[in-house]
């Protein structure tokens, strides 16, 4: 249970990502000031788990040290590097009936929809996932599905709906959270998962185009729910599923002018990544009272967080935000702080 977990061990791995920069942002004349991110990692090879990423100020030259567990640098698709070593390990699990939890956390523009979603050449985590998940159901004789919905001031809407519909979270008085109604779709291939899935993509960008950009300011969740036969008892099955979320853009409303509904959007969002980190730290150091009532998020994710679950944080960095990347490096590291 939670109580028992040793302090010294992240529940949370919390990893950096730096995306390269985009070819117009290289040409640009008033391109951003040059890369600020950079790996200096003397001693973690050898104590194995940590790695200290030092953030400079390309104007005062001013370092910043920030100690997290993994750092994927500008490398070309460095997604692909970041399944394999982190992402996949966790699936394993969910055949055995573990929840596992992938977060992209970081501004808008820092690549965290590339690393979640990818594209159809460069598969994203979500593809990356589904894929190895399909390819293992076929020696365990699993069944999969999806669900898929977005979190957007605080309310849920079930992206699968063909009217993109508000569904309720309650718990029951076993403390057990219940989705209402959110629908699931059995996949069994790769070219169903992508028909389900763009279908989705598209609504979602549809539903409310009066705003700016809804699907960069509202959290995307995708679920893979892996149900497998147990080997101990016949006709039982063993349940697992894998959050994927593309988390909103966190924002510094002292650079960014919000205003109205912006202002409002920018502050639940603010608030929803806080309590997630708040969440991510009472984890990782061990506290008994994990703050999970705090946000829809962390509410709602309660089951695939702490306890026997395991999570990811893949903090995004665009390499020309400075001011950006310590507002996000801070939060990731304040949130694994052991
Ligand atoms: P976010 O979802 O955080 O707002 P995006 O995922 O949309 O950011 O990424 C911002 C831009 O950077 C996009 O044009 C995306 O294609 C590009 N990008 C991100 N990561 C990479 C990468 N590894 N290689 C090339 N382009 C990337
Ligand atoms: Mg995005």
């Amino acid at each position: 249970s939670q109580h028992e977990q040793p302090s010294s061990i992240s529940m949370v791995r919390v990893i950096i990502r730096v995306r390269p920069f985009l070819p117009q942002e290289l040409s640009s004349e008033n391109a951003n000031p040059i890369s600020c991110v950079s790996l200096l990692n003397p001693e973690s090879e050898s104590c194995g788990n940590e790695v200290t990423v030092h953030l400079k100020d390309p104007e005062t030259s001013r370092n910043e040290c920030y100690k997290l567990d993994a750092f994927f640098g500008q490398e070309d698709n460095n997604v692909s590097e970041i399944f394999q070593r982190e992402v996949s390990p966790l699936i394993s699990g969910i055949f055995q009936g573990y929840n596992a939890t992938v977060f992209a956390y970081g501004a808008t523009g820092s690549g965290k929809t590339y690393t979640m979603q990818g594209s159809d050449e460069l598969p994203g985590l979500m593809s990356l996932s589904m894929s190895k998940i399909l390819s293992a159901c076929e020696s365990t004789g699993s069944t999969v599905a999806v669900s898929y919905y977005e979190v957007y001031l605080d309310r849920c809407y079930d992206l699968l709906e063909l009217k993109e519909q508000e569904f309720m979270v309650w718990e029951d008085k076993d403390g057990h959270v219940h989705l209402k109604g959110l629908a699931k779709v059995e996949v069994n291939s790769m070219s169903s998962f992508h028909e389900i899935f763009s279908c989705a993509l598209q609504r979602r960008k549809v539903a409310r185009t009066g705003l700016n950009d809804v699907s960069s300011r509202s959290h995307g969740v995708l679920v893979i729910t892996v149900s497998t036969p147990s080997c101990d008892s016949v006709g039982s099955m063993i349940t697992g599923k894998l959050n994927l979320i593309d988390l909103a853009g966190n924002e510094d409303n002292r650079r960014t002018c919000n205003d109205g509904i912006r202002l409002q959007e920018s502050a639940k969002i603010n608030l929803s990544l806080f309590a997630l980190s708040n969440v991510i730290y009472a984890l990782n150091n061990g506290m008994s009272r994990i703050p999970y009532r705090e946000s829809k998020l962390t509410r709602i994710l309660q089951d695939s967080l702490g306890g026997t679950s395991r999570a990811l944080m893949v903090a995004c960095l665009n390499p020309g935000e400075y001011q950006e990347s310590v507002h996000t490096v801070s939060l990731a590291a304040r949130s694994r702080h052991v």
